[in-house]
């Protein structure tokens, strides 16, 4: 596991995206959060504290990895969310990859009624998109490897670690036989 970005780092891209969203957004008008499950809870609960604005706080799921390291058929459930008719609505989610998540749910939330839908990641994937929509906010650029952490898993693991890391090759083959991959500790990613 070679981490990519510490937990120090993490916290500075957060804060970057706060201010960004607040001076977009003010701190007068509520705005309606809407993390996409499962891969944002660790950056929604840092980033909602950070904001200045009255806010509204709901969950969509939407998972298309089952599994795998590599996308698959596209499922979206937005039964745990309230009603988002005539609100402004930010979806925030982990990573922005194909883009076909988000374009996905920018569509479903117009739909629903909502006047306005941007989107907010953690981290932009360098490599071709597969959609015309661009995420509005941007904590950090990465490479185009598989990333696990700080919300980010592989087979439901790793989404824990206070850090963001590439699994290797052989990581991924240990964790798909059911294994764990080695944890870094704390005192070599600090
Ligand atoms: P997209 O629809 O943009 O291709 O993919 C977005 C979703 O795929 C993300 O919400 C995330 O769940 C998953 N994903 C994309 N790249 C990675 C990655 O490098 N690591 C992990 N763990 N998940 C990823
Ligand atoms: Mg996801
Ligand atoms: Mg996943």
């Amino acid at each position: 596991m070679r981490v990519l970005l510490n937990e120090e780092q993490l916290h500075a891209g957060v804060e970057r995206l706060a201010v960004e969203i607040d001076r977009y957004y003010g701190k007068e008008r509520p705005l309606t959060l809407v993390a996409v499950m499962t891969g944002s809870i660790v950056l929604f609960a840092d980033l909602i504290r950070r904001l200045s604005m009255p806010q509204r706080v709901g969950v969509i799921g939407a998972s298309s990895y089952r599994g795998g390291t590599k996308p698959g058929e596209l499922t979206v459930d937005a039964n745990m969310l309230f009603d988002v008719k005539g609100r402004e609505v930010l979806l925030v989610d982990d990573i922005f990859d194909t883009g076909q998540t988000l374009s996905r749910l920018v569509a479903e939330l117009q739909q629903q009624g909502a006047v306005s839908v941007k989107t907010a990641v953690l981290l932009h994937k360098h490599r071709q998109h597969e959609v015309s929509l661009r995420p509005d906010f941007v904590g950090f650029e990465i490479p185009d490897d598989f990333v696990v952490g700080y919300g980010l898993d592989y087979r439901d693991l790793y989404r824990n670690l206070p850090y963001l890391a590439v699994l290797t090759d052989q990581e991924i083959a240990a964790t798909d036989r059911g294994e764990v991959a080695t944890i870094v500790s704390r005192d070599s990613h600090e």
